[in-house]
């Protein structure tokens, strides 16, 4: 059977081999996403961010969990932007794999940097495209950290959670840096620990700060217990909410069709330049002209740009 025909039939070994092809063999990836892309477009995406430790994967469990409850089939793509370790095969996997065995409706996966089509944030939309294609009604993004990596893979959901706990001090100042603003619901986690109501104060107090649009979307704050399973079926009802009301929702996936063609184009213009002799001479000579101090690097890439396009 071709991969994109086990994929279109919900295989999960075609899915786990599709994912690897788009990580891995960049060359390939093209073809077979032309061949899903006609049967996507059905899966909402969610991305789950936060610093390590707030129970990302507890609530993302836990969110399955409650995914499944109401009959939807779940994806889970793990994403590491600053690991380079990557695969099906990785620890984490396996024991995130156990609790949902023999579940055909569920499917998980890690991914982590690696010699990707434009870097790990096209990875992670081919592979959501991939598992959109063989049915998944939901696709859940989680990404280990805060950085800008994480905020990249963020831009490849419908709707982002931004996950916090009490007391969490400089993870919530380092929050400002740029996660605040993806973030379409908030939720303090560990809310059975004492301060999750400051948290929650803090957080508002935060967003109240970001201008919004007028009837634009404004972030709920919510408390989970993610080890309890408390107050995830809210955040269920909250995200689906904002799937159906926020006009954000396609303005979002239109803003997400952006990034990435921009990002696809920005790799495919590099890898032409590299590709082509007398474009690599053209870089080569630049380099040596802007070291020297003969030119100045705007006016260097200029000239290139006229010269290769
Ligand atoms: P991640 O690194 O963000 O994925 O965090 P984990 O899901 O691995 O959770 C980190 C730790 O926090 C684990 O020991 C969890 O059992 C614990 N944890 C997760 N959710 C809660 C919660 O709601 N309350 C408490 N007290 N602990 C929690």
């Amino acid at each position: 059977m071709e991969l994109a025909d086990g994929v279109l039939a919900g295989d999960q070994r075609a899915i786990a081999r599709a994912i690897s092809l788009v990580e891995n063999e960049p060359t390939r990836a093209p073809s077979l996403i032309r061949q899903l892309f006609a049967r996507t477009g059905q899966a909402s995406v969610i991305g789950i961010t936060g610093a390590p430790g707030v129970g990302k994967s507890t609530l993302v469990d836990r969110l399955v969990v409650e995914c499944r409850d109401r009959g939807k089939t779940v994806g889970v793509l793990a994403v590491d932007p600053s690991s380079p370790f990557t695969g099906g095969s990785i620890l984490g996997d396996r024991i995130r794999m156990q609790s949902h065995s023999g579940d055909e409706g569920v499917y998980v996966r890690s991914m982590a940097t690696h010699g990707h089509l434009g870097g790990l944030s096209n990875a992670t939309s081919d592979a959501v495209l991939i598992l959109d294609a063989s049915g998944c009604d939901l696709v859940l993004i989680e990404t280990v950290g805060v950085g800008q990596g994480e905020v990249d893979i963020a831009r490849t959901a419908d709707v982002s959670i931004v996950v916090t706990i009490p007391d969490a001090g400089d993870e919530v100042q380092a929050m400002k840096a740029g996660i605040m603003e993806i973030g379409d619901v908030f939720v303090v986690n560990k809310a059975d620990r004492s301060g999750a109501e400051r948290a929650v104060f803090e957080i508002e107090g935060m967003l109240a700060l970001r201008e919004f649009k007028e009837d634009a979307w404004s972030p709920p704050v919510l408390k989970t217990q993610a080890t309890t399973g408390e107050g995830v079926s809210d955040l269920l009802e909250t995200v689906n909410r904002f799937s159906e009301e926020s006009s954000e929702s396609q303005e979002r996936r239109r803003e997400r069709v952006h990034f990435r063609l921009t990002e696809l184009l920005q790799y495919t213009f590099i890898q032409r330049l590299e590709k082509q002799e007398h474009s690599r001479i053209l870089v080569r000579d630049a380099v040596e002209r802007v070291a020297k101090g003969e030119v100045d690097p705007y006016t260097a890439a200029a000239d290139i740009m006229e010269r290769v396009t």
